[in-house]
């Protein structure tokens, strides 16, 4: 099907929007046409997306380091996964200006918890007027600091085994097999680790020799390793989807 939409005029045009359409901020999409893209976000997501979101999607969309944020539609996803599995207790690892932590803060009940990490307290703080104003500020915990020794701490405590539903990893992906290893003995059997950008830019696929952006090529190995380890890992079950720059379902089951 995509095959011959691929071939009409209408989507030669597509096909020239795309290099611009693909530097929207939150504009992420491995889809094969940025006119399907576009279409999910008009159709489903932006009508149904809180006006909370929106403010904090315009606010980073200003910030230089705006490419870091999470997409309007991996936003809604989080938001409709939480529900599903009636998350309560949660952490986030990499918050940024905080579009993923206000999508789960607005997602949990109201004694809903996020323990939110992130080495940059500044710029949480460029989104956290926007959360204390959507009246869900008081379910989140930041700590700043490096994600690890934090959960070092964690896991000292035997009182955080197995306490978390859903934990979002969303920080330097050289660490996400440190991560791994911590997280799966905090999260609840049953519960949910979301391991972020697991497709790195479509980078996985690409010839070792091919053209890339220096951050994209140092992070590809450790991705690609993650990806393995994840798939022969017999304490979960996964599931890698192509929502924004791909996200990892991890649900434990020992
Ligand atoms: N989830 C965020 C959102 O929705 O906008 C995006 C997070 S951004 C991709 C990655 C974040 O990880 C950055 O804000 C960065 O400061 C943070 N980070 C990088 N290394 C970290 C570490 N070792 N521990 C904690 N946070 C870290
Ligand atoms: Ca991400």
């Amino acid at each position: 099907m995509s095959t011959a939409v691929a071939a009409t005029p209408a989507a030669a045009v597509t096909n020239g929007e795309e290099k611009t359409r693909h530097q929207e901020v939150g504009h992420k999409s491995l889809l094969q046409s940025d006119a399907l893209y576009q279409y999910i976000l008009e159709t489903s997501v932006y009508p149904r997306e809180p006006p909370a979101m929106k403010e904090l999607r315009d606010i980073t969309a200003k910030h230089p380091w705006n490419l870091m944020t999470t997409s309007a539609d991996e936003g809604q996803f989080l938001s409709m996964l939480l529900k599903l599995i009636g998350a309560k207790n949660t952490m986030e690892i990499g918050v940024y200006t905080g579009y993923s932590l206000l999508a789960t803060a607005l997602a949990l009940p109201e004694d809903g918890k996020i323990l939110a990490m992130d080495v940059n307290r500044e710029n949480y703080e460029l989104g956290l007027p926007v959360i204390q104003k959507a009246g869900v500020a008081h379910k989140i915990d930041f700590r700043e600091g490096p994600a690890l020794p934090l959960l070092d701490q964690l896991v000292e405590d035997p009182s955080f085994h197995g306490s978390y539903d859903f934990i979002f990893v969303d920080a330097d992906k050289d660490n996400y097999l440190n991560y791994h290893k911590r997280i799966l003995d905090l999260v609840k059997v049953g519960g949910v680790i979301g391991y972020d950008n697991t497709l790195w830019n479509g980078s996985v696929v690409a010839p070792p020799d091919a053209p890339m952006r220096k951050y994209v090529r140092y992070y590809r190995d450790f991705v690609l390793e993650l990806n393995k380890a994840l798939a022969a890992d017999e304490r979960i079950e996964i599931c890698q989807l192509p929502v924004g720059d791909g996200i990892t379902l991890c649900r434990r089951v020992k």
